[in-house]
């Protein structure tokens, strides 16, 4: 599905304001979203932001206490009495993949069709097994499947009866980091064959970048910013989004004329994306993440700051340099560039792209 399709024309799912409020908790406070069809949207938040309880609602496992929501263009939450999750065309993937261990995988599969003993129902299992590469594994007991392979099993039964729309909850947290990064990959191609519109809840900002035609940043129960996934990393629209995603550091800088001054030298003032004129004399912080910044050793008169911390990450460090003005930034660097804590460095700005920036706090 191209990235580029109006999801407000051919919306599959829609929240409206939604609200849910446990007693005086107020878990979800006015998320709207737009899901178009054949997109995977992934929610994208802190712990406690309130994906899960998002989606929960969605399901039909939580009532929204204001707000509608709409599935297939019919409202199931919100006008009259809420459609029970059986009646909502929506899967749900879980976590623990909730396999049932006395049933065979072909068995897990047919669970959720109409006639599950039907020679139609029998195709479609194969046909599912086939898609999520099981093909040989029909017969086999959950139980003697890797956790990759569980995982795929559990797909092909919420992909089963076709719903509308597919929810996934956290669908790798309980896989190891290496199978993690292969399922993310496999799980985005079977929903793009599948044509499936999807919805996915993680706090793994690498994986919702990775895997989502669109990604939506939630914090404190609502949505704060739904784009593309490179549109809410390159250009966050808040200082929250732009801090949830990447290592990001703020550069205090100042405007002037056609320049613009930070405490690692001046640059033109096209460094700042969309800067307007007007600006002239103004203070912003420019969001600079560790790619965007380098340091070179440097006497300590002509330094710009000190190593204060040196992050290991297996294929680069990244250095924390705190400047003269306390502000302290990263800069990612390749094995051949080792320094040590303490050691002054200059640091200079070598972003290739225009940078975003925000008013100071
Ligand atoms: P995590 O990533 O940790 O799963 P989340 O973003 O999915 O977090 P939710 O589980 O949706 O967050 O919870 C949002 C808020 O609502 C939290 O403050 C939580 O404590 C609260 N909450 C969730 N369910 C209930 C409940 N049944 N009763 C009372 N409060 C609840």
């Amino acid at each position: 599905v191209a990235a580029d399709d109006d999801p407000e024309t051919d919306a599959v799912l829609e929240l409206t304001d939604v609200v849910k409020r446990y007693g005086s908790e107020t878990a979800v406070s006015g998320l709207d979203l737009t899901v178009g069809e054949g997109e995977l949207v992934t929610l994208l938040g802190p712990s406690g932001c309130g994906k899960t309880t998002t989606l929960r609602m969605i399901a039909g496992l939580e009532t929204a206490s204001e707000g509608t929501i709409a599935v297939g263009g019919d409202v199931v939450d919100g006008e009259g009495a809420p459609t029970p999750p059986e009646d909502r065309d929506v899967g749900l993937v879980f976590q623990e993949f909730a396999l049932f261990p006395h049933l065979s995988v072909a068995e897990n599969v047919a669970f959720g069709l109409d006639d599950p003993d039907s020679a139609e129902a029998e195709r479609r299992v194969a046909d599912l097994l086939e898609l999520v590469g099981l093909g040989e594994y029909g017969d086999r007991s959950p139980a003697d499947l890797s956790g990759g392979q569980r995982q795929r099993v559990a797909l092909a039964r919420s992909l089963a009866p076709e719903p509308d729309v597919l929810l996934l909850d956290e669908p790798f947290s309980n896989l190891d980091v290496s199978l993690r990064v292969r399922m993310r990959e496999e799980v985005k191609r079977i929903l793009d064959e599948a044509g499936v519109t999807a919805v996915s809840v993680t706090h793994d900002q690498e994986e919702a970048l990775s895997i989502s035609d669109r990604v939506a940043v939630v914090n404190d129960g609502r949505v704060e910013q739904v784009g593309s996934p490179g549109e809410v990393f390159e250009h966050p629209t808040s200082r929250f989004v732009a801090s949830f995603l990447g290592q990001a550091s703020f550069l205090p800088a100042s405007v002037t004329g056609e320049a613009v001054e930070t405490a690692v030298g001046s640059y033109d003032r096209d460094l700042l994306a969309g800067l307007g004129d007007g600006y002239a004399g103004s203070s912003v912080d420019v969001l600079v993440r560790p790619d965007d910044l380098r340091a070179t050793p440097a006497p300590e008169a002509d330094a710009d700051g000190v190593v204060v911390r040196r992050q290991y990450t297996g294929p680069s460090f990244v250095y924390h340099v705190r400047l003269h003005d306390g502000t302290v930034v990263r800069c990612l660097h390749n094995h051949t560039e080792e320094f040590e804590v303490g050691e002054p460095v200059a640091v200079t700005l070598v972003a290739d792209h225009a940078l975003a920036w925000y008013p100071p706090e």
